[in-house]
This record gives structure tokens, C-alpha cells and sequence, in this order.
């Protein structure tokens, strides 16, 4: 009879039982989503929602029993909030029209009614393409992007993996990560963007205005500002912040057509912002369970609490960060007591480079700047993270760790009815760990409808409570197995320093 050398990688098929019965027939997790999507958004970083949001969540986790519930600092810079904006078109016709400020624009100066001019941004190559327009812009709303052509949508725009789909993704050979892609910057041979974006508002135009490029219905997906050179538009001296809103596509396109038979389009806009620079600080929320005869090692599991101002961050990332508060309750509610330390840590400052994240790595474990080892730095066996959406989990990637597959094979045993069985050779890791050599681990999630991500409608109504639950149960498995193991999980990839 053969004999396995190693130790069987243990299940603790009982507490798993137990967390399923809490996390499904218990959940406080939508109720807490409501209050994250529809109190306190928007969450933008340094925003009063995001810090009321922030609050709230340490005092919960504080209330579930967990130790040392606190607001982490560290240094970010200026906040922003819109305050207040409202846009419209007022000849030839009355339209309210739906649009959002890109993240760290400019306010308008009060409320401002004006001609909408088409100045394609991307046919102006020349300074004598600009002379046109000299004397013409004053008070302009000066729609920047063409047209965009709208195909109907035949498609369903949820989906779930199939199982075919999940066991050709689990089989892609692991090969050299596809490097993260570059900035593009698409106005090589034409005078420089800031250029153009200094004479329009020399000429006294209102505020610039574009679609996002990808949705219709009235959904609008909203990111930074696009017209500046400055990508830190939260430092302290940013340079010029463009006044910018991103429009409906279909208000957009139809300006543009009654513009395109000679008629005069008159808009009339107030946009009101606050840029918070009293105190550069950003803030993480971080609590934790006491390890047992381990304690000094940890497990540290998190999702990003702060989300894109446009809408309510319900898919990204309430939906993440209520399921990590879900387990954090549920180990306290069981009285689980893991051997190692389990820290949950909810992110700030995510969508402008995860910077919550990374100063919680530089403070911790280890700095990439200054290339310093922290105390902690052997004392992580892993980071898990919640990060893509509202939809279930169905997998883990082993990051080319072969070790890792019998662990997380049998760790997934007992929660192949819930719809998690599969691995993956290689996945996203977590750029805060990954920077420094440290396990970390995204979870493959179904891709549900895209439309929600960082737009005006991620509201609570496009959560699944049954997917977060069945996701709390995943999470909570994972980090109580490691948190249990005789030894932390291995590693295999060395620091890269
Ligand atoms: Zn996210």
C-alpha cells in the first residue's frame, strides 16, 4: 500500500457547515450594503461619504467583537466632491440631460448658459487648427469627441462562466505576465492636448464635455479627468483641473446632429465642486481577530472601500467589502478561534493606484520604494481579495505555486455546491503584494452586467445577495484554512529586489 509522505492538508468540514448555515440564513450583508450604497455614496476618497462610510465600518466591526477596529492614515492629498451639477439644453428644444463630472474636475463659474461647439479634440493637429475658433468660445460647452455610433444590444450583458469556459481558463499555460499596459498617448505629431485645452478656456469656454466611450441607456461610466497632463490631479499643486463632464451618449449624439444642420444648440450648466486639501490624510479601515498559538502570523483579507463618485460602488466594491464584513461577523458570531491572526482591512484610495492598500503593505511588510523589510514581512502567509464585482466566485489562480493546488483543491471541497471548483494557473495578484514578493490572491468572479462598473447606475438593485453570500462562504473558508494550517502557505515567488 503506498503511503503519502505528506500530511494530509486538513478540512474542517464542520465550521465550514456552520459559517454556510450563518452566512445564508443570517445575512446582515445587504442590509449593510444599503447603507454603503445608498447612505453613504458617493465614497469617493477623502469625500464625507466615503469617511461616514469609513466610520461606520470600523464602529461595525467593532460592534461584531473584532479588536483594534481603527481608521488607518496615511498620506494621499487633496479630496474632491461634487457638490452640485445640473445641465441642459435649452434651444432648440428643452432637454434635461444626464451627465456627470470626470473625478477631480473643475467647477463651472455659477451657472453659465452658452452655444455647444463640436471641436474634435482629435482633429486639431496644428495651431492654425485652432484659429477658428478664436473668438467663438466664450461661455462654449465645447463637446471634444465625435459622435459615437450606437449598435443594438443583442447580446445579454450578464453573464455566468460555463464550465467549459472555466476549464479552458483553467488550462492557459502559465506564461510571462502580459505587461501592465501603457498610458496612451494617441496625439503624437499634433500640438500637445494641454495646449489645446489652455486655449479653449483662454477663450472663455464653460466646461469640456465627451462621452465615456462605451455605454448607452443613459449610463455613463466616470473616470478622472481625461483632459489634463497631470495624472495626480489630487496632489496639492496639480496644475490646471479642466472643467469636464461626461455626457449620455445619446444626449451627446443628438447635440451634435442639430449642430451638424447649421442650428444654433444653447446649453445651460452649473457645476459646483470642493477640492479638500485641510488634511492630505486618506484613511483605510483595519480591524482584527487575535490569533491563538499563532498569533504573530497573519492572514489578511480586504476589498476596496472607496468607489468612483458618479454612482453608489455597489458592484465595485460594496459588494466586496460587505462580504469581507460578513466574515469578520461570522467568525465572531461562531466564536471561531484561528491559530493565526486574521486582519480585514477595507481600502482607500483604490481607483487613482491603490494607494490604501499600499501604504498598508510599505507599513507592514515591506516598502518597494526604500526596498525595507518590515516586521511582518515573514510573518504573512496571505492576502485574499475581493475585487471583480458583484458576481460568484468560481475559482482561485495558483499563481504558477503548483504547491499551492493540492491546499486549494481540497480546500475547495466543500464548496463545490456553491459553484467554487476551480483553479487557475495564473491570475490577477494583488499589485501591493505582488510589488513585494507576498502572496496574494484575487478571486475569479462571473462577469455580471459591465455596465455597472464605475458608472452612474452601480446601485444596490444590481446585487445578487445569494452571490455574496455564496462568496462570503468562499472567503471565509479560505482565510479560516489558512489562518488553521500547521505552517503559512508557501511561497514561490521571491521578492523582486
Ligand atoms: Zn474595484
Amino acid at each position: 500500500m503506498a503511503v503519502s509522505v505528506h500530511a494530509q492538508e486538513p478540512i474542517h468540514w464542520d465550521v465550514v457547515d456552520q459559517i454556510m448555515d450563518e452566512a445564508f440564513e443570517n445575512s446582515e450583508l445587504m442590509e449593510n450594503a444599503s447603507w454603503l450604497v445608498d447612505v453613504f455614496a458617493p465614497r469617493n476618497t477623502k469625500s464625507p461619504g466615503y469617511i461616514a462610510a469609513a466610520e461606520w465600518a470600523a464602529e461595525s466591526l467593532r460592534s461584531y467583537g473584532l479588536s483594534n477596529a481603527r481608521l488607518e492614515p496615511y498620506e494621499f492629498g487633496v479630496g474632491y466632491v461634487n457638490e452640485y451639477v445640473s445641465i441642459h439644453m435649452m434651444s432648440p428644444q428643452y432637454m434635461p440631460i444626464i451627465a456627470y463630472p470626470a473625478t477631480w474636475s473643475s467647477g463651472t463659474d455659477g451657472k453659465i448658459q452658452g452655444p455647444a461647439v463640436f471641436m474634435n479634440f482629435d482633429e486639431i493637429v496644428t495651431e492654425a487648427d485652432l484659429e477658428p475658433y478664436r473668438g467663438q468660445l466664450n461661455n462654449a460647452v465645447i463637446f471634444t469627441s465625435p459622435m459615437r455610433q450606437l449598435p443594438p444590444l443583442y447580446e445579454a450583458p450578464a453573464t455566468r462562466y460555463s464550465t467549459e469556459q472555466l476549464n479552458e481558463m483553467a488550462e492557459i499555460p502559465i506564461g510571462p505576465q502580459a505587461a501592465r499596459a501603457e498610458r496612451i498617448h494617441p496625439r503624437e505629431g499634433k500640438i500637445p492636448q494641454q495646449q489645446v485645452v489652455e486655449f479653449v478656456y483662454d477663450q472663455g469656454a464653460a466646461v469640456l464635455v465627451r462621452t465615456d466611450g462605451r455605454n448607452d441607456f443613459g449610463t455613463v461610466a466616470v473616470e478622472n479627468t481625461r483632459y489634463t497632463l497631470d495624472n495626480r490631479l489630487w496632489d496639492l499643486n496639480a496644475p490646471l483641473r479642466p472643467a469636464e463632464l461626461v455626457m449620455a451618449t445619446e444626449h451627446y449624439n443628438r447635440v451634435l446632429r442639430i449642430l451638424e444642420k447649421d442650428i444654433p444648440v444653447e446649453i445651460e450648466v452649473d457645476l459646483r465642486v470642493t477640492f479638500n486639501d485641510e488634511n492630505l490624510n486618506d484613511y483605510n479601515v483595519v480591524a482584527e481577530i487575535p490569533g491563538t498559538d499563532l498569533a504573530h502570523e497573519i492572514v489578511v483579507f480586504g476589498a476596496h472601500l472607496q468607489s468612483n463618485p458618479a454612482g453608489g460602488g455597489a458592484s465595485d466594491n460594496a459588494a466586496g467589502v460587505v462580504a469581507c464584513m460578513e466574515v469578520a461577523r461570522i467568525f465572531k458570531k461562531l466564536g471561531l478561534a484561528p491559530r493565526r491572526t486574521v486582519r480585514i482591512g477595507l481600502w482607500g484610495g483604490h481607483e487613482m493606484g491603490v494607494f490604501g492598500n499600499k501604504s498598508h503593505v510599505a507599513n507592514n511588510f515591506a516598502d518597494p520604494d526604500t526596498r525595507e523589510y518590515k516586521e511582518d514581512y515573514d510573518n504573512l502567509s496571505a492576502y485574499f481579495n475581493l475585487d471583480q464585482g458583484n458576481g460568484r466566485i468560481r475559482g482561485v489562480p495558483i499563481q504558477g505555486n503548483e504547491r499551492l493546488r493540492a491546499i486549494f483543491t481540497e480546500w475547495m471541497k466543500p464548496l463545490r455546491n456553491i459553484g467554487m471548483n476551480h483553479l487557475f494557473a495564473t491570475g490577477m495578484e494583488h499589485e501591493a503584494y505582488e510589488d513585494v514578493g507576498l502572496p496574494s490572491f484575487y478571486f475569479v468572479q462571473d462577469r455580471m452586467d459591465t455596465r455597472q462598473y464605475h458608472s452612474n447606475m452601480d446601485a444596490y438593485d444590481r446585487l445578487v445577495a445569494e452571490d455574496l453570500m455564496a462568496n462570503t462562504v468562499i472567503l471565509a473558508t479560505f482565510v479560516y484554512h489558512a489562518a488553521m494550517r500547521d505552517e503559512r502557505l508557501p511561497r514561490f515567488v521571491p521578492a523582486p529586489w
